[in-house]
């Protein structure tokens, strides 16, 4: 069946609407957020319910057509949508409902992080998300999930307690601890190869005011910052976090003028720990060598969460490397500094986010994400605004990965990388992907959702 005879059969099945290249909204609808990504869909069904998505799901899958799953749109490598097919747009669903005596959260699939805090915060609760609050939860989550709360509540998967999705078949189901038990260990890690999920059940922890914000240090002083960090946080109590960075600070009112552009070496912080105790736990790293700015203070945890969507707009070009690091080794570090001192102009940056703590409490086999034995999660990422500085971000990224690649784990946190070929698939799901690759048989044979780090089926 062709895409056009697919989607006038969903027509008039839907609560929600479609939208083809005729529409007017067609060209807004299809952006997705890396402003490199363009492609032209032949139709996009904004789901109003599950009823919708369900309806799109088998129209689609019994034509044969080409189909994308679109949570939030913030893909590196645009997997929210594809070129000549269907995309099933959920960021129409965005549900949310706490539960304060549980202490969960149930939330619809096209949520992103800031809906889940503006829905939690009031309660005085959270669940570990990102670090940008305009990032698809859906996506985030399904990958993973690393951010400010990996360290004392761990991964996002490791506090998803349940989805609904929808199957290539069209069968609605629940996968949790206690129903379909081998959909619900593959969805947490393996992306969105086996359905649409259509809401996530999340735990909570109390979490409001939270000690954050950057310390900012002089690239020269890389070396010493690097290996007082490695030190500090693999041991520091689990309250406490910071991811470390290389960037240029960035020319906004937020920070020092003097400071506008310069390249750094940072960490930013974020303790879930009372004020007085966040600030003896992390004083000791903040006072290594001469920081350039400590702006670290309490602030509510939705405020953090938020602080660089401003400097991170939808439509910019965005070139992505990842890889999972064991350790910040003494050979990685003059690398960290070379290419540091050659970023290109603008946001472009390189971060490492601790996965240890409550991550590694969790055991590799139990979740399909991987590299729970890391100490640390890149991510290299090249960002200007303008289309024609394209080639020298793809090259800065490029060069500066293929320079730390040997010192790494071999395989990267699938959220952060583009497409780059089922080999490095395979390298991100490690001891996990046999197992992942027969789930995937059971639940999807036909490989009808392959637009992901897409797990062949078995
Ligand atoms: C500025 C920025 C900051 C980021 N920060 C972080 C961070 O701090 N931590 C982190 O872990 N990641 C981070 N990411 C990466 C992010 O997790 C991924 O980009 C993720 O894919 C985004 O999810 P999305 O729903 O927005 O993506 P989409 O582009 O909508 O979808 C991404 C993939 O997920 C699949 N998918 C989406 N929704 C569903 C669904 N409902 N059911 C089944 N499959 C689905 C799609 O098929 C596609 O393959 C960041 C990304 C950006 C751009």
């Amino acid at each position: 069946m062709s895409v056009e005879q697919a989607v006038e059969q969903l027509k008039p099945q839907l609560l929600g609407s479609l939208l083809t290249a005729k529409d007017a909204g067609y060209e807004e609808a299809r952006k997705v957020y890396n402003g490199m990504i363009d492609k032209r869909p032949a139709a996009i069904v904004r789901c109003a319910d599950v009823a919708d998505v369900i309806a799109a799901v088998r129209a689609a899958s019994e034509g044969g057509v080409l189909t994308a799953i679109r949570g939030g749109g913030h893909n590196a490598g645009g997997l929210g949508s594809c070129d000549g097919g269907l995309v099933i747009d959920l960021s129409r669903m965005r549900g949310t409902r706490v539960d304060a005596v549980k202490r969960t959260v149930r939330v619809e699939a096209g949520c992103t992080g800031r809906d889940v805090d503006h829905a939690t915060h009031p309660f005085g609760l959270a669940t570990p998300t990102g670090t940008v609050s305009t990032t698809g939860i859906a996506g985030l989550t399904l990958g993973g999930g690393i951010g400010h709360l990996s360290r004392p509540f761990g991964l996002t998967i490791d506090n998803l307690l349940a989805v609904d999705m929808v199957l290539a078949d069209g069968r609605f189901v629940t996968a949790s601890a206690e129903e379909n038990p081998d959909l619900y260990w593959a969805v947490r890690g393996g992306g969105g190869n086996f359905g649409v999920v259509t809401s996530f059940l999340f735990r909570l922890h109390p979490v409001s005011i939270v000690s954050a914000g950057p310390t900012f240090w002089p690239l020269e002083q890389t070396p010493e910052v690097a290996k007082a960090y490695r030190q500090f946080i693999a041991q520091a109590p689990e309250d406490v976090s910071g991811f470390m960075a290389f960037m240029n600070v960035p020319a906004v009112p937020l920070f020092p003028e003097a400071l506008h552009n310069r390249k750094v070496c940072a960490i930013i912080w974020c303790s879930t720990a009372d004020p007085e105790r966040a600030e003896k736990l992390t004083k000791p790293m903040r006072s290594v060598g001469t920081p350039l700015l400590d702006g670290v203070g309490p602030m509510p945890f939705p405020v953090l969460q938020s602080l660089f969507d401003p400097l991170l707009p939808a439509g910019l070009q965005m070139y992505w490397r990842a890889d999972f690091h064991k350790d910040l080794s003494d050979a990685s570090i003059p690398v960290h500094q070379k290419y540091a001192e050659k970023i290109p102009a603008g946001m472009s940056l390189m971060h490492l986010y601790p996965i240890n703590g409550a991550v590694q409490r969790v055991r590799r086999g139990d979740t399909a994400f991987n590299y729970r034995d890391s100490l640390l999660a890149g991510v290299i990422v090249g960002i200007d605004p303008d289309p024609k500085n394209k080639e020298k971000i793809t090259n800065w990224t490029r060069e500066y990965h293929d320079a730390l690649h040997p010192y790494s784990a071999g395989g990267a946190y699938v959220n952060f990388r583009m497409e780059e070929g089922q080999d490095r698939v395979k390298a991100s799901f490690g001891e996990n992907y046999n197992r992942l690759a027969a789930i995937k048989k059971k639940y999807d044979p036909t490989n009808f959702f392959r637009v992901n780090q897409n797990i062949r089926p078995a």
